[in-house]
């Protein structure tokens, strides 16, 4: 089990607090014992503990410094010790050791957890402990009579799993039966996970290589992805650098590696808003896996009614990597992906609260995120009514298979450079990402072209900020603007250009994440007013420098109108330089003019956006590095 808390740079930050049991520490060789309930209250840098009488914090009574702390481990209990004393742990300090009393294994377990992680970076970290208590002068479990005398235990040092004292590692798993959707044979080319570029899969069965041509398969075994002309073919290279034939395909069962490519996949949501949200679904096992609060990590949360009836409980698992780049929740069950690891424990609970039974998916008439045939049948769509209307005609709700929801842009002739776009489609397709609306496919044998796209409840932001502004706390105005940067982190990394980020251009789900949407669509607009940039309707305000003055767009523009962007979330959708006209814009942005703090961002706040309008677009942060910034506002 594993619990994911805030980098731990503020040290005011609680990572955790609770009520323990502690016994008098013995600082004296021989001292009497008591047992007083005590407020612990855990930071980055120090455990405090507080007396507690009637529900109400009282005076500090000490504290250990993390750094002093050099082992946390569980104690035996004594014999015949009374039912609050069944769960003792021990924090060994300096010389002394601090014994604590959990009221159940759970809780034990789950500050075993957080302390292990808060001192993992300490120097002297013990290899050896006391499994038994000290008292009346000596150690019960040797009866070493120096308190500082060295441990007579091997410490387990897998941090991050307490359980695993009593688990035997690698235990063999029971097998993962095969995935439900046996129809689906092979993944879009994708990336093996978020930080590389690498397109990687993993097979789903064993298959035997039909000819020279051909690769024997592995099941689980990872595999490149060289080229994929169609659904069901791909060239394919294994980790050796061994190919499928040089102009042959090979037909495979694959199943992506890419966590993006799973419902359970929830992108940056912050803990408490997973937790909002698996409470609101109050379903037993319901799940969701977001990105950790530690960079590049994942935390698995779950929910479940078996600690707590009433109210159920929510646990945070960070999935760990082990030294061999294998993933693992709870207790060390390795898996090469989280896919896999994920689809074990949908299965198996071993070690988590409950299996993984339900992604907590926010919209249930949603369309699977799974990028198959990318020209839908017209006769499957079923319009309901109008949703507004944009660029190309207007925008219609609709249901795709009798079942679920989409979005319909009915795009009309004479508006969009279409072959270039249906040429496009495809590609666009492939980009995939919770912060990203899903394009499902399009219709293009006839006008109106459909282009069928994830229907977001809420709307477009702007809409939804200037109607529903004020009702937003300053963490959702953050959130929303972290959701933007975390999709265009994303396009960042696959290298495309979105070139018409703004609020108009983003939507809004029923949970309020926002996503971006209408990614590279500007470059099919027909009217010369819109793509040129002295166009009545060139987004000029939102346009870096290079843009107005050379049509040079990259990521870093794409950056700029993220800073505008912001501005409008944080104006509550206020126009950009209002008082001004699209000419006047150009030229005062040409001469160092910027849009002025609004009142509900910070100073801070305001120099991270105020960053992204720097002159060289070199200069600007990347959307990586926008994403960091931010995301450590979010922790305060
Ligand atoms: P365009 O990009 O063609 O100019 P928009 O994408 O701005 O058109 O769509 C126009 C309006 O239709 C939006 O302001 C929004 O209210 C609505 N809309 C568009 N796409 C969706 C969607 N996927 N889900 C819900 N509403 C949508």
């Amino acid at each position: 089990m594993a619990l994911a808390f805030p980098a731990a740079h503020v040290n005011d930050l609680v990572i955790k607090e609770g009520i323990l049991l502690k016994m008098s520490q013995q600082k004296k060789k021989i001292s009497p014992r008591n047992y007083k309930e005590r407020l612990f209250i855990l930071k980055s840098h120090a455990l405090y503990y507080y007396e507690y009488d009637k529900g109400k914090k009282g005076a500090k009574k000490g504290n250990v410094l993390i750094e002093r702390i050099c082992c946390v481990e569980r104690v035996q209990p004594e014999d015949n010790s009374p039912v609050e004393r069944q769960f003792p742990f021990q924090i060994v300090h300096d010389e002394f050791i601090l014994y604590v009393f959990a009221k159940d294994d759970d809780s034990r377990n789950d500050w075993l957890e957080v302390l292990k992680q808060v001192i993992r970076n300490n120097t002297k970290l013990l290899t050896k402990y006391h499994r038994g208590f000290w008292t009346d002068g000596k150690f019960l479990c040797c009866g070493q009579a120096a308190k500082t005398a060295p441990g007579c235990t091997v410490l387990n040092t897998e941090r991050n799993s307490p359980e695993v004292n009593r688990t035997p590692p690698h235990k063999p798993l029971p097998p993962i039966p095969p995935a439900e959707d046996t129809e689906r044979t092979a993944l879009p080319p994708i990336s093996e996970d978020r930080r590389s570029s690498v397109k990687m899969v993993v097979a789903r069965y064993d298959y035997k290589a039909d000819g020279p041509h051909e690769l024997n398969l592995l099941k689980g075994t990872k595999y490149h992805i060289i080229e994929n002309d169609s659904n069901q073919w791909c060239k394919i290279r294994d980790t050796q650098g061994t190919c499928s034939g040089a102009d042959t395909v090979q037909h495979i069962s694959l199943k992506s590696v890419r966590v993006e490519d799973y419902p359970w996949y929830v992108g940056n949501l912050s803990r408490v808003r997973a937790e909002q949200l698996l409470r609101e679904k109050g379903k037993e096992g319901s799940f969701v896996v977001r990105d950790s609060s530690q960079k590049g990590m994942y935390t698995v949360s779950l929910f479940s009614q078996a600690l707590d009836e009433l109210n159920g409980t929510v646990r945070h698992y960070l999935v760990n990597v082990s030294a061999d780049g294998k993933y693992y929740l709870a207790q060390k069950h390795l898996f090469d992906s989280i896919p896999q690891m994920i689809q074990y424990h949908q299965l198996n609970g071993a070690g988590l609260l409950t299996r993984l039974r339900h992604p907590a998916i926010t919209n249930d008439n949603k369309a699977p995120s799974v990028y198959g045939e990318w020209e839908l049948c017209r006769d499957e769509i079923t319009l309901l009514q109008e949703l507004g209307s944009g660029q190309f005609g207007v925008v219609q709700l609709a249901v795709w298979k009798g079942k679920y929801k989409v979005a319909i842009k009915m795009v009309k002739e004479g508006s969009m450079s279409s072959d270039e776009f249906i040429e496009e489609a495809q590609a666009m397709m492939k980009l995939r990402h919770p912060k990203l609306v899903t394009l499902h496919g399009v219709c293009t044998d006839m006008f109106p072209i459909y282009i069928v796209t994830e229907f977001m409840s809420n709307g477009c932001l702007l809409d939804y900020l200037k109607n529903h502004g004020k009702e937003l706390q300053p963490s959702q105005l953050l959130d929303m603007c972290l959701d933007v940067c975390d999709g265009m982190t994303y396009l960042e990394r696959e290298q495309f250009i979105h070139r018409d980020l703004a609020a108009r251009n983003c939507l809004v789900d029923q949970d309020l994440t926002v996503k971006v949407s209408d990614f590279g669509m500007a470059r099919y607009v027909l009217d010369d007013q819109y793509t040129s940039s002295v166009g009545t309707k060139f987004p000029v305000k939102w346009a870096a420098p290079e843009v107005l003055n050379y049509t040079r767009f990259s990521s870093k523009s794409d950056v700029w109108a993220f800073g505008v962007l912001m501005w409008e979330v944080y104006t509550l959708g206020k126009k950009p330089y209002e008082l001004y006209d699209n000419a006047q814009v150009a030229e005062m942005v040409s001469q160092g003019h910027r849009l002025y703090r609004p009142q509900l961002a910070t100073a801070e706040l305001y120099q991270v956006f105020g960053s992204c309008w720097h002159e060289l677009p070199e200069e600007r942060p990347s959307f990586q590095q926008l994403f960091e910034l931010l995301r450590a506002f979010q922790d305060e």
